[in-house]
């Protein structure tokens, strides 16, 4: 700790947001970092407090707390004060191999848990700081192909090139064995491409991951739906191993009336059309799912919800409403949610501040449901019922119940953000791996029932976050590498 009175002397000061009404006008990011001194002087803030519950990574609560790829940030957030940024890119990457995803996308667990948030709040910039140190390194080019100098002769298949399959093909490929990563998308980056926003990730962000990746001799194929145009036995007999990483997208469906009607989407469906046409054709290609001019009404009210009212808002949506069933959350943590864990309070998140400032309210609207979705009489949706729920015991355990009380609002774009229920079984039934009761594919350490085949990220674990399935990714890298040298050095 380079500066022991920095976090008493200097105030938290994160990066400019662009204020709504000026950054829905496009698709772009929309914070402005600070500017290297002031980052420098952010890093000052850590006290190296001995016990960096932001490091640890651990559960508490059913939730991780601190940064599950135990990124070394005492360490760095002091390099960034000393501005030795090489070394703080070393280090980071020690740890953590796409900085440049989590510091735009990752909800910080390492900052909710930091010792100088306990009572004041006031976390060290953790995030920011890692944007910094990664982007110095991209503009200085010490983040650059890296091949390995010597390969092993061993050959790994890895199905899903989002975040899990990666962050294991990359270090199987550091240790020397010939990586291939199939990808059923037009591109690569899973739900970093295909799901979260443009304005979160600018895609190019994952491009310039990808050349580099390329360079140092992993080879993409895209286009390629693992289990239908290729088969598993050809890819068992292809390569020494195979590594499942195809996420967790079996969407939870309503089984409500008029569900077919014509305007009735999964979130992830919208949010992959419109960020294709954006891609390809900077929206102009007419293929995007249009919330242009429509009342849109998003189910579901966690983080995918969020994206969905934030994107349908920059499409120029009439208006938007984003139903919740449970109640709102407190505004500050209440007894037995206290730090270091993930507080469970109120958040108001980019697509909901963007609603405010457009429509002049929060979209949310808490304990409530959709009973029934209406539709004219060429199939298109038009409007739909909503029922309100509250809280009661049934059969001991506390459940969202109907109040009884209804009413009918016009929509004509819904969206399902009502969450996953596993993988897609396809995948998992062509190589005859064992699934869990919660639709994820069963695991010993990473390895299936089948010889010869691994799983992480999302496949394995559900749906959860980019920073686990890198840190998955890591893991399953070493198990492999010791299935086939006999020891890892991973
Ligand atoms: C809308 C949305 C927003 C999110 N926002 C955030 C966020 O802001 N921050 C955060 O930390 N997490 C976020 N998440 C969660 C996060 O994106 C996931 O936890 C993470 O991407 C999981 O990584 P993965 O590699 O396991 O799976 P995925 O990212 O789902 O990647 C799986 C890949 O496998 C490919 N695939 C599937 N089947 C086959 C096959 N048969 N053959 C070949 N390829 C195949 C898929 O096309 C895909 O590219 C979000 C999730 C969603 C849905
Ligand atoms: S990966 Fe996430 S939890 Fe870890 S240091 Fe970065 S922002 Fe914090």
């Amino acid at each position: 700790m380079g500066k022991p009175t920095g976090f008493m002397e200097i105030a938290r000061r994160t990066s400019t947001e662009l204020p709504p009404e000026e950054r829905i006008a496009n698709f772009n990011e929309f914070h402005l970092p600070l500017h290297k001194d002031e980052q420098q002087a952010q890093g000052a803030r850590c006290m190296d407090c001995g016990v960096p519950f932001c490091q640890s990574g651990m559960m508490l609560g059913g939730m991780a707390s601190g940064c599950p790829l135990n990124n070394l940030i005492p360490e760095w957030n002091d390099l960034v004060y000393q501005g030795q940024w090489d070394l703080a890119v070393k280090r980071l990457i020690a740890t953590n191999r796409y900085p440049e995803f989590t510091s735009r996308v990752c909800p910080a667990l390492c900052e909710a848990a930091c010792t100088c948030g306990m009572t004041t709040g006031d976390a060290v910039t953790v995030k920011e700081n890692e944007r910094a140190i990664v982007e110095y390194g991209y503009e200085n080019g010490v983040i650059h192909a890296v091949p390995p100098p010597a390969r092993t002769g061993k050959t790994v298949a890895v199905v899903g090139a989002g975040p899990a399959g990666l962050s294991v093909a990359d270090l199987l490929n550091k240790r020397g064995h010939k990586v291939t990563l199939y990808e059923r998308d037009d591109r690569v980056g899973g739900l970093l491409m295909y799901g979260i926003p443009n304005m979160k990730l600018e895609k190019w962000v994952i491009d310039r991951r990808v050349d580099i990746l390329k360079e140092e001799g992993i080879e993409f194929v895209t286009g390629c739906n693992v289990g239908v145009d290729i088969t598993a036995e050809e890819l068992a007999a292809r390569y020494d191993a195979v590594v499942l990483c195809c996420g967790a997208k079996q969407a939870r469906d309503l089984t409500v009336p008029g569900r077919e009607a014509d305007g009735v989407y999964f979130a992830v469906d919208y949010l992959t059309s419109v960020t294709r046409s954006l891609l390809d054709s900077g929206l102009t290609d007419g293929k995007a799912v249009s919330a242009v001019g429509k009342n849109v009404l998003v189910i579901g009210g966690g983080d995918t919800g969020n994206d969905c009212v934030g994107t349908a808002i920059r499409q120029g949506c009439q208006s938007v409403i984003q139903l919740e069933m449970m109640p709102c959350p407190p505004v500050e943590r209440t007894p037995g949610n206290e730090w270091p864990e993930w507080p469970r309070v109120l958040k108001t998140d980019y697509g909901q501040q963007e609603a405010i400032a457009r429509f002049g309210s929060d979209p949310r609207v808490y304990q409530t449901t959709v009973k029934e979705f209406y539709k004219n009489e060429a199939g298109q949706l038009c409007g739909a019922r909503i029922a309100k729920l509250e809280s009661q015991l049934v059969d001991g355990r506390r459940a969202m119940v109907p109040t009884g009380e209804e009413y009918d609002i016009p929509c004509e774009l819904a969206l399902i953000a009502a969450g996953f229920t596993g993988c897609e079984p396809y995948v998992a039934e062509a190589f005859g791996v064992e699934m869990t009761s919660r639709g994820n594919v069963a695991d010993d350490h990473y390895a299936t029932n089948q010889p010869k085949v691994f799983v992480c990220g999302d496949m394995r674990r559900g749906q959860s976050l980019v920073v686990w399935a890198l840190r998955e990714g890591r893991d399953t890298a070493a198990v492999v590498d010791e299935s086939l040298m006999g020891y890892t050095n991973l």
